[in-house]
């Protein structure tokens, strides 16, 4: 299987390839150019498997160029040896008949971000031993929040890579941040930014795309990569718990095979949920995609319309890691649904950087409104769905799973559609502890030290805190650096000249 770029149609590289660069020299995000077919009997066959069985037997369909061996090496390292809290890795929770919550967070950060970033510093090792005669990695993420922790997890310490982490200073939780800047590891750097994360990623695109930064970092005998959603190594260990989740119903014998489930997903920059759609495009029976925005409804609004207008209001809500107003993943699923028309991609998104909008028209908008339904919730509405969830159901989700779980019962409530649905739940509640007892009283001024409230959270729930979230109390601060938007640049350079 090759890949091919959104917005250049003769690129044709494998994966490995696609993986190392991260994304297209003219800018596209690298696709696969045929999505490989998942027969309902090997369905039937991965139901018997577990979670690391089952990424084994999905990831060559799309990893064709690497050895049966490889797979399983990188599979094994990311997913067994205790990393992940649970040995199910992805575990179901029934919240009520018919709708299961697909916890995502048992891995060393707390966010389902690790379900990739794990699996993505593995696949990158070997995909640079493949195409990029020996030179060192250097990663750059822009962070709103989550990713930049399971990145700097992921990647601390692997041979041959060093990775730099920008995060919008004002735009993170202080338990994200406080993450970051104790980060170990002895190839890691975090820097805050003044800006949002738009500013952030836009700033790490621009270092990608720029010829000279490349060619400088080339002297260095280094060379650039992603560890960004865009990164297709990032989003095809995503298309597994997908799988996953419905061989675990049909395991139950909660879904008769063939039995089409909805999957609701809190989304941000379309990456979570587009894995969901790929799963659906290999043959996953799969009705409806619910893309759950919050206050920042740029998605909700394109699902609706066919119009994405990014000129809007930037909200800083409680759901940090979903504040976002270019969902950067969107690109590949216009794409698709273009009929992978590269020249109306590429006329989209000059529009998008020209104008901050674009019409994908009748044609491509009733394919989208066919597959996907889409709503959004604000911050008092996601707070009264925490609480009403623990009440009715004695679960505690966490702020983004709780715009999943709105989101989703309006869908519900206004389709009349009952089928079993998956709610993609993905960060654990003590992540954003704050915020999340916030729920439950108001917060006043003396409310600032977070692990008190974790506590009281604790406390008031009977749900314990992960002990790696407990444990950053104590850390020391090893980064607290922040700059300006101009000046990324400058401090990329600084970490790759070092060591
Ligand atoms: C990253 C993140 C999201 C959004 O995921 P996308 O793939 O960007 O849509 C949602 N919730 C949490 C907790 C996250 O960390």
């Amino acid at each position: 299987m090759l890949y091919t770029s959104t917005r250049d149609d003769t690129v044709r590289v494998e994966s490995a390839a696609a993986i190392t660069m991260g994304i297209s020299a003219e800018g596209g995000l690298f696709v696969p150019e045929t999505v490989p077919r998942l027969l309902p009997d090997e369905i039937a066959r991965l139901v018997g498997y577990d979670y690391i069985g089952r990424a084994k037997a999905i990831l060559p369909r799309f990893l064709t160029d690497f050895t049966k061996a490889e797979i399983d090496d990188c599979v094994e390292g990311a997913y067994s040896g205790g990393k992940f809290s649970d040995s199910r890795v992805a575990p179901l929770v029934e919240l009520r008949d018919g709708v299961e919550i697909l916890e995502l967070w048992k891995g060393p950060t707390c966010a389902f971000k690790d379900m990739a970033l794990q699996l993505l510093p593995r696949l990158l090792t070997v995909s640079a031993k493949k195409t990029a005669g020996g030179k060192e990695i250097v990663i750059l993420v822009a962070t709103s929040g989550d990713t930049g922790k399971a990145a700097l997890e992921g990647f601390k310490d692997v041979p041959g890579t060093k990775i730099l982490v920008f995060y919008p200073r004002d735009g993170v939780s202080p338990m994200q941040k406080l993450q970051m800047m104790t980060q170990e590891g002895s190839n890691v750097g975090v820097c805050g930014i003044e800006g949002n994360f738009d500013d952030a990623q836009n700033g790490v695109k621009k270092i990608f795309t720029d010829k000279n930064a490349a060619a400088k970092l080339a002297g260095l005998n280094r060379m650039f990569s992603s560890a960004n959603s865009i990164n297709w190594g990032r989003l095809v260990p995503q298309i597994v718990y997908y799988v996953s989740a419905y061989c675990d119903m049909l395991a139950g014998g909660r879904i008769q095979a063939g039995q089409k489930i909805n999957i609701v997903v809190p989304t941000g920059n379309f990456g979570n949920i587009l894995a969901a759609w790929y799963a659906k495009e290999m043959g996953l029976p799969v009705n409806k995609l619910v893309c759950a925005s919050n206050a920042n409804n740029v998605l909700t609004d394109f699902i609706h319309t066919g119009e994405y207008n990014r000129n809007r209001p930037f909200y800083t809500t409680v759901s940090p890691s979903m504040d976002i107003l270019i969902s950067s993943n969107l690109e590949r699923l216009i794409y698709a649904l273009s009929g992978r028309d590269t020249q109306l991609v590429r006329r989209w998104m000059d529009g998008l950087s020209a104008g901050g909008l674009y019409d994908v028209g009748e044609a491509v908008s009733s394919k989208i409104k066919e597959g996907f339904a889409a709503g959004f919730c604000d911050d008092a509405e996601t707070k009264k769905t925490i609480a009403g969830t623990f009440r009715k159901h004695g679960y505690l989700c966490d702020t983004h799973t709780a715009v999943g779980i709105h989101v989703y019962n309006r869908y519900r409530e206004m389709t009349g559609d009952t089928a079993p649905a998956v709610i993609a739940s993905t960060a654990n509640p003590f992540k954003f502890g704050a915020a999340v007892l916030s729920a439950f009283r108001p917060l006043t001024a003396k409310d600032s030290d977070e692990f008190e409230l974790i506590g009281e959270l604790s406390a008031l729930t009977g749900v314990n805190c992960p002990g790696q979230l407990i444990n950053l109390k104590d850390k020391p601060v090893r980064f607290d650096r922040v700059c300006s938007k101009g000046s990324m640049e400058e401090v990329v350079f600084e970490l790759a000249r070092n060591g």
